[in-house]
């Protein structure tokens, strides 16, 4: 039997049976067991799933029982964007537009606090604020990106890691002409990890100028890597692209072909509908991050135009300067109603949709196709079990009250390639109170009244 004990560590057993559970019905997915289920798990995958009253395959392996209590067993979700070290800066500059918040809170505060030893305890502290909601595969694009692969490696939770490139001295890269190098050799050394990829990730094309652009495409395509970037952010970023390729943000990276299937492009809230075509006609991804588009009052990302063409969206969190809490549920929650407010229809954004964008089309968009999103055999096992015996989600009639009344505070037990990384709501890979108190400490360096104890 699995304990809080025995849990297995760095990997999973041979094989690993979760027992008596509910398995979630999830959009365009195929219909579970009806009952109580249970799910066989072979190292890092998914073997078979059936109900309790069918026999489970016999034991090839070392095999261990987890019991899962009667609770919802849904797929990890994924959360298609975020910069996880900035957990430092979290509430540091709010309530601004977001060129001041970017260039004269955000970028200042990088120059003088973003280090090595930031990188890695900050990106820890997401990760575990991550897990515990319930997240299992992250999308992250920072500086020092060596750093947070490392805290997400240790911590077992899943990335496709990015190292950014920008065109002005970044954190790690003093000299900005070594910034495509820097990302070549950031890929070149986490090429075959088990569960974090290396990436690239362009800041955008108002701090990146064409050639830049197109050469660190040049190294993703080389490292048969994902290229992420932001793009038409703001109603702005016409007017403060460098060197335009064309008349929109869109149609500029598009005239530079920077669009493919292992593109990534993160916000596109101001498309139209040219732009829209185009995206859907490169097979290119979109991330939509919510919180940050309502906070920073970006704008409102032409969702249901995204979807009606079949481009791939997935949601994401952002990082923690921008939203403020890593929380994909409050992410589906505010991704529906903000559609429905703003085109003033209730259909415009139904709950399954954001299901599958935090799921099976989140992971289509960061290159994992139908390996991760679904608990079905042969998928990846990063499983997230739900407590759904809890006030908000009685009675529970199906999945889609997830994004209306759940909450990452409601997940239990969380599994990454097979590995149990939460148990009971606590975290077997990261020491909490130990990663707590060094934030803490790191932010006493800050010049906010709060982190040097002043009231
Ligand atoms: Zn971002």
């Amino acid at each position: 039997m699995l304990t809080e004990e025995n849990v297995p560590q760095q990997t999973g057993p041979d094989e690993l049976l979760i027992t008596q559970i509910r398995i979630a019905a999830m959009p365009g997915e195929p219909e579970p067991p009806a009952g109580p289920a249970w799910i066989l798990l072979a190292g890092p995958r998914i073997q078979a799933v059936g109900p309790m009253n069918e026999p489970v395959p016999p034991p090839s392996g070392r095999r261990e029982t987890l019991d899962g209590d009667g609770m919802l067993a849904l797929p990890g979700l994924i959360n298609g964007h975020c910069h996880a070290a900035m957990t430092l800066f979290r509430g540091l500059a709010d309530d601004l537009a977001l060129h001041v918040w970017l260039m004269h809170h955000i970028f200042p505060a990088e120059a003088r606090h973003v280090t090595p030893e930031m990188v890695r305890l900050c990106t820890r502290l997401a990760a575990a604020e991550m897990l515990l909601a319930g997240m299992t595969t992250v999308a992250d694009s920072y500086f020092f990106e060596d750093e947070a692969a490392h805290a997400f490696a240790e911590t077992g939770m899943r990335a496709v890691a990015a190292q950014g490139v920008i065109d002005f001295p970044a954190p790690g890269v003093p000299d900005p002409a070594e910034n495509v190098a820097v990302a070549a050799a950031f890929m070149a050394r986490w090429q075959d990890h088990p569960i974090v990829r290396p990436a690239v990730f362009a800041h955008s094309p108002y701090t990146c100028s064409p050639a830049t652009l197109m050469r660190a495409k040049t190294a993703a395509r080389e490292a048969d890597a994902l290229f992420f970037l932001h793009l038409a952010e703001a109603g702005d970023e016409a007017a403060r692209l460098i060197d335009p390729a064309g008349s929109s943000p869109l149609r500029h990276v598009h005239a530079l072909g920077l669009l493919d299937p292992q593109t990534v492009c993160v916000h596109c809230i101001w498309l139209d509908d040219e732009d829209l075509d185009l995206l859907a006609a490169s097979g290119a991804g979109v991330v939509i991050c919510p919180h940050s588009h309502a906070k920073l009052a970006s704008g409102m990302a032409p969702l249901p135009g995204m979807l009606r063409r079949d481009i791939p969206v997935a949601l994401g969190t952002d990082g923690t300067a921008s939203n403020n809490c890593l929380d994909l549920f409050r992410e589906m929650d505010l991704g529906a109603k903000m559609q429905k407010g703003h085109l003033q229809d209730p259909t415009s954004a139904p709950a399954r949709d954001m299901l599958t964008m935090t799921t099976s089309l989140g992971a289509q968009v960061l290159g994992y196709g139908n390996e991760l999103g679904r608990l079905t055999p042969g998928a990846l096992a990063d499983i997230v079990l739900l407590d759904t015996n809890r006030p908000r989600l009685t009675p529970f009639y199906g999945s889609e009250l997830l994004v209306y009344a759940g909450s990452g505070a409601d997940v239990d037990t969380v599994l990454v390639n097979g590995r149990v990384v939460v148990r009971r709501r606590r975290l077997m890979t990261i020491d909490l109170p130990a990663t707590l108190e060094e934030v803490r400490r790191l932010a006493q360096r800050l010049p906010h009244p709060a982190a040097s104890g002043s009231p």
